[in-house]
Formats: C-alpha cells, structure tokens, sequence
C-alpha cells in the first residue's frame, strides 16, 4: 500500500483535503463538497456536527456550536460546547478528523501523514497550535506550510520551475497578501503584510445596511432591534453579493419583512454592481495599500511579478482582479479555483515530500479578454471606440458575465453592438469577432437607460451575446461561433501598419521605405502567411539597421531592398526566397 501524504487547507470559514492522484492534485468530497465548513456542534441529541450540519444548526443554537476557531488558535483558553469546554486545538483536530475520515473513505485504507497550511502572519504559537490539532487528529503532520506558498505551488510546473508570485487572499472574515519566490524546491515568503479583520463578510455588512437603509425610507420601518429580519436581511445580503459577481444588477426580494401598523411590508429593490463596487471601493483601497507595502518590504517593483494569485472566496468579485490588474499591471490568474487553490498546492507539497513526481493543475481558461466598444472619452477626447472588457482572458471555461451600458440620447432607438477580441483601450487596437443592431428600442425611454450586455463562452470558443433593454426586457442574442479566431495574416499587416501610422514612423524616416500595402485579396491562406511574415521582416531589418555598420548594415540594406521589389510586384516565389536570405541574416546579427 502507497504511503499517501495529504494536504490540508485549515482554514477560518472552509477547510479541504486534496492528495495527488496519477501525477494530478485531486480534492476529497466531504458531504458532497470539497469545501468543508469549519464549524463544530452539538447537536440536540447530543452527537457531534462538524461541517455543513453545524453551520446550518449555528443561528438556532448558537451557544452549542463554535465557527471561525482558526481565529483563537495558539490561546490559552477553553470554548463552550453545551455542557463541556474544549481548547481551540480540539476543535480544530475535530474538523481534522472530519477530512481524515473523507479521505480514507476514498482511498480505501489509511491516511496517517499530513502537511496542513497555516497563513504566513502566523506566530509561533499559533503554528505549534496548528501542529499539535494534526497530531490530535491521528496525523503525523510532516510539514507546516504557509498558505501562499501552498497556492503558488499550484501554478509552478514540475521541480525546477521557478517564479515570484503575488498572493491576495480574500476570505470571509481575513486577507492577506504576501510575495512568494519559488525556486525548484525551495519556497520563501519575501513579504507578508494584511488585516485580519476585513474580509468578504464586510461586504456583506456593507450591502445589508444599504438593504436596510432603502427598506427604512420605503416603509419607515427600523429593523436594527428585529433579529429575524436582520437575520434574513444578512443571508439576502450574501446572496447578492454573489450574485453581482456575475451579474450586473440583483433583484432583492423579501415578502413580508416587518410590519408596518399591522401592514406586512416586503423588500424589493436592484442593486446594481456600480452600487455595490461603490460601497465596497474603500475596502478594497485598503488592500491595495497592503499590495503596495508588501511589495515595498520584499524590495520588489510590480513588474518583477511574474504572476498574481487570487485565493478565497471573496476575490471572486470582479472588481478585485480589475483593481489589481491596475495597480500591478498584471492580470491575475483565475485558472485555478480561489477556494481550492491552498489545498491542491499543499497536495502537491505532500506529495513531492512522499517522492512522487508531479505536473501543473491544468484547467481550460480563455486565452482572450472579450468585450464591447461604447461611447466615452478615449485620450480625452469624446469617442465612440472605447473598450470595456467584459470577459476577462485567464478566465476557466465554460465562463459568463454580465455588464450594464447606458443610451446615451432621449429617445434613442437602437444600439449597433461590436463584440472584441483583446485588451486594448481603443476598440479598434483589437480584433472585431462580431457585429450587429439592435434596434426597436423604448421610444420613450430616458436618456441613460440600461442595456444589459451578456457574454458566455464555452469550451470550443462559441462565444454567445445576449443584448437586452432592461426596463422593457426586449433582446437580441445572437452566437458568434469562432471566438478565439486569432488575426489573420491581412489583420496583421494592417493593425501594424495602423500602429506605424499612428506612432508616426513614417514622417520619421522621410526618405525611408516606402510602407507596405495590405496583400492582393485572392492569396491562399499560405500564400497570406508567406506575405505577412515578409512584411514582418522588413520591419524587424529597418529597426536593427540603425546599430549595423559596413558589410553587416550593406547586406541587409540590400537584402531588404530585394524583398520589398518583391512584395511591390507581389512575387511570391521572391517574397520565399528573400524572406529566407533575410531571415537568416538577421538571425546572426541579432
Ligand atoms: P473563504 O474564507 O475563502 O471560504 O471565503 C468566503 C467568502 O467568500 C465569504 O465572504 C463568501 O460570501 C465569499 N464568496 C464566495 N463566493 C463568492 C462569489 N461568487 N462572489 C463574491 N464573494 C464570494
């Protein structure tokens, strides 16, 4: 029998098990979820709960059930569980024991080695804490990891690969951010910096109250002293948090949330995702602060990142990637599940400590960010080319989002809707995939009225646009079924000869080359190749001419001269033949 050594994600709202399976990281269900709630009760019958049974059971009984136990770790202290007291480490080796017990169930036989994840903040004692609940467990716990090297491990190929990665971690009730350099084997926190006291639950307070204020204008009803409607108020409030991560706007309904001079009154109200991106901005700000300290205590500037991490579940609101990506620069990798990505990489830890070889977690992302150009200020000047990514590259497939546009003139009837491939400012920098009107619109509509912009992608690249007009539901959808078209090679030479114009490479060099046309419309797609990678290397040959000198600079000056005769004349057996002289000139001298 394989002595097999798991991996342990500990964590404040949810704790997982992974073990590598065939080379590959792979996730225990416990219940029917990887996710465990790391919550322990007592039941009424006095059994004891430990994971989804304990959360539901929480509001009801609240003094026979203990969450969020990773907060006391390393404590001198007892919690109460009906009628008896246990240390934090015990509750902790509970829900341990709750993993174990999973994973033997899966594997058939006995797990007794583990390595369990803790946050890099953790003190000495909290760690000791950490490792003594595994022992308690039945475990020999053969490493403590720090949960952002567990979750760079995820992205780190093989046993040489080597990177330094941001981690942001947004969980329910803590974040952190650190900077891990991996190199082969050995891993290292550079920096660690956060606050444990703000989290995904924050937001939920801040939208609750947002419910709770709109509720109290509506009906002039106070719920602050009503527990279930606060009670119900928070669980709506979560729920649409949720929701806006993928969608543009939330309907919140609640029939009959208090009463009113003995009149039932009900909540409804939309929330859109500007709303709530607006509530949540301070809170986010204060992470980019932390972000930005991180990166000043390892001596690192943004771009010597290779990689930005998101972990926890929170980090699935979208603006945090999008605030990241300003601030860093990097778009951050969303390929591997925020909640999952701590447990499989300390699998991956454990099984390297167990000798076995093992690859990447590979998941299927989009290559491309799509989205749509609208009327805005482009360069400070009004424009109809603005771009607005809707769905983001590195996104795992199948994926869909959702985003509002607004009209811009009173009474206007249509919308002509372009759909892009890219990441570019100016819509027009990227690739056009689709195109069409929709039109028929409210006559009577305000200035401003939303239209809903819905994108999903699939596996294979077929890309769907729903466009709708909110107020009265009116849609066009229409299926753009080769998404991850890449440019072709006329695309090609026409973007760059778009870039020279607008660098003005031309009015540079006077008495230069003359540019180059698009190629003749009826070449093969062969034939479009050959001229497109022609063009390329003329291009390539006039900016390293500039440091040439005698022989070197004449031969390619007359080797280039060769092949741009041949694109005018649009000889393609020249156009081979010259590219691949040049080529293999330019191949030495670079
Ligand atoms: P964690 O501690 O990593 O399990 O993260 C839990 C937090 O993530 C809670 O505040 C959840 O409400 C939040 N969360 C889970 N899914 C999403 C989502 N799709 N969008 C925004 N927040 C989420």
């Amino acid at each position: 029998m394989r002595d097999v050594i798991v991996g342990i994600d500990l964590g404040t709202t949810n704790s997982t098990i992974a073990f590598v399976r065939d080379g590959r990281p792979h996730l225990v269900d416990v219940d029917g979820s990887p996710l465990l709630p790391s919550v322990v009760g007592l039941a009424p019958d006095g059994r004891l709960l430990v994971g989804r049974a304990a959360r539901n059971q929480r509001h009801l009984y609240p003094e026979r059930t203990i969450g969020s136990v990773k907060r006391r770790m390393g404590e001198d202290l007892r919690v109460p569980l009906g009628d008896d007291r246990y240390t934090p480490v015990e509750v902790s080796a509970m829900i341990l024991r709750r993993l174990k017990a999973a994973a033997e169930a899966e594997l058939g036989h006995g797990v007794h080695r583990a390595v369990i994840t803790v946050p890099a903040y953790f003190s000495d004692a909290q760690r000791t804490a950490t490792r003594e609940a595994g022992e308690v467990a039945g475990f020999t716990v053969e490493r403590i990891l720090h949960e952002p090297t567990a979750a760079s491990l995820t992205y780190v190929e093989g046993t040489e690969r080597s990177g330094t990665f941001l981690v942001y971690d947004l969980g329910g009730g803590t974040f952190d951010v650190s900077i891990v350099r991996v190199q082969g084997d050995l891993t290292e926190v550079l920096a660690s910096h956060g606050d444990t006291r703000l989290g995904g639950d924050d937001f939920d307070a801040l939208l609750f109250d947002l419910l709770r204020r709109r509720f109290e204008e509506a009906t002039g009803a106070d719920l602050r002293e009503d527990l279930r409607a606060r009670a119900r108020l928070t669980r709506a409030a979560e729920e649409a948090k949720i929701a806006l991560s993928s969608q543009a706007f939330v309907q919140v309904t609640e029939e009959h949330l208090a009463e009113v001079d003995g009149v039932p009154r009900h909540l409804d109200t939309e929330v859109t995702r500007a709303d709530y991106e607006d509530l949540i901005e301070p809170l986010l700000e204060r992470t980019a602060d932390s972000v930005a300290t991180a990166l000043r205590e390892a001596s690192l500037l943004a771009r010597d990142l290779d990689q930005v991490i998101l972990v926890g579940g929170a980090t699935r609101t979208p603006r945090v990637a999008a605030l990241l990506q300003e601030r860093t620069g990097r778009a951050p990798h969303l390929d591997v599940d925020p909640d999952k990505a701590v447990a499989l990489g300390a699998a991956l830890h454990a099984a390297r400590l167990a000798g076995e070889a093992t690859g990447r977690i590979l998941v299927d992302v989009t290559p491309f960010s799509f989205g749509t150009s609208y009327f805005g200020t482009l360069d400070g000047w009004p424009s109809n080319d603005c771009y607005k990514v809707i769905l983001h590259r590195n996104t795992p497939l199948p994926c869909r989002q959702a985003e509002l546009f607004y009209t811009v003139d009173v009474g206007q009837d249509a919308v002509d809707v372009t759909i892009f491939q890219g990441d570019a400012e100016d819509a027009l920098d990227n690739l056009q995939i689709g195109r069409f009107l929709v039109d028929g619109l409210d006559p009577k509509a305000r200035e401003n009225s939303p239209i809903v912009f819905d994108l999903a992608l699939d596996l294979n690249g077929i890309l769907q646009v729903t466009v709708t007009e909110k107020h009265t539901g009116l849609r066009k959808h229409v299926v753009i079924e080769d998404a991850f078209r890449r440019l072709s090679p006329e695309e090609l030479v026409a973007a760059r000869l778009r870039v020279r114009a607008a660098l003005g490479d031309d009015e540079d060099e006077p008495t230069g080359p003359s540019p180059i046309g698009a190629p003749p419309p009826d070449l093969g797609p062969e034939d479009r190749a050959a001229w497109a990678g022609a063009v390329a290397l003329t291009e390539k040959a006039d900016r390293l001419r500039a440091d040439l000198d005698g022989a070197d600079r004449d031969e390619v000056d007359e080797l280039t001269e060769a092949l741009r005769d041949a694109l005018d004349a649009a000889d393609l057996d020249a156009i081979r033949v010259h590219s691949a002289e040049l080529a293999d000139v330019l191949f030495y001298l670079e």
